[in-house]
């Protein structure tokens, strides 16, 4: 569902990518490691219509995608994604299920009682007891926010979704049940997965493949074990210091 082929981003002088090539295949689950400012959040930011490459191509869903288009060619694309953020916050002042029922609200006209029972189908989809439904983000564990945070995502019914580094800040435990609820999902839903981490259980649990992003560029794709036991000195040493 996702194609991309040298794609360059900026931030102003910044590059932060240059001739970047992937594919991402039906179906599969797609980690995506490199280290702290290797453009891994902006990558996603692309691949979600959110932030506009400077030059190369984006196929979504087999579509091309050009930034310039109308905001109303854009939106039926944008609406086939879920994305988890890295700073993924529900918004505080708003319950587990209103946070869920947004995306509902805002891209759908479904009459607001179908809309709820949607939300709180999401919310029992991963695995939330149906009390965290009126709770308030602050009234959750870590665990359960990050589940709150894939049921939003989750709210639309995308084929595609985007996780970066859900399991970050969760102890071991809860980091290795938030990779057996992507495993149920993608068994459950046939979603397409792309996961940023840097977490060494999850690429192994979760991931088909996985994309060393570097240099701006995908410099290797392979599975978890050929990666970690890559012998490209960058990536080498990433994965000497993942370790470590
Ligand atoms: P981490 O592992 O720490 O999350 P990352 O690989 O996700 O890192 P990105 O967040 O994608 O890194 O950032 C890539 C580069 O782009 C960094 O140099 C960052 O400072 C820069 N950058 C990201 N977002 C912006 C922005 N909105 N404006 C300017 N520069 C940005
Ligand atoms: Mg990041």
């Amino acid at each position: 569902p996702v194609e991309l082929a040298g794609l360059e981003t900026r931030f102003g002088a910044l590059v932060v990518h240059q001739g970047l090539d992937l594919e991402v295949r039906r179906g599969e689950a797609l980690g995506i490691v490199g280290g702290s400012g290797s453009g891994k959040s902006v990558l996603l930011s692309v691949i979600s219509l959110l932030k506009a490459p400077h030059a190369g191509r984006l196929k979504l869903f087999g579509e091309e995608v050009d930034m310039a288009m109308s905001e109303s060619r854009l939106m039926p694309l944008r609406r086939r994604l879920g994305v988890m953020f890295q700073q993924g916050a529900l918004f505080s002042s708003l319950t587990v299920l209103e946070n869920v029922m947004l995306p509902l609200t805002e891209h759908t006209r479904l009459p607001a009682l179908l809309i709820e029972e949607f939300a709180r189908l999401k919310i029992a989809l991963v695995g939330l007891p149906r009390e965290a439904a009126q709770r308030y983000p602050r009234e959750l564990s870590g665990g359960m926010l990050k589940r709150a945070a894939v049921a939003r995502a989750l709210a639309l019914d995308p084929e595609l979704l985007l996780l970066d580094e859900p399991s970050a800040g969760l102890d071991p435990v809860s980091a290795a049940e938030l990779d057996a609820l992507f495993n149920t999902l993608r068994q459950a839903l046939g979603l397409t997965l792309i996961l940023v981490t840097h977490d060494l259980d999850s690429l192994f649990t979760v991931t088909d493949r996985v994309a060393y992003l570097g240099q701006g560029r995908v410099l290797e794709v392979a599975s978890a074990r050929d990666l970690t036991e890559s012998h490209e000195p960058e990536i080498a040493r990433y994965f000497g210091n993942a370790r470590a």
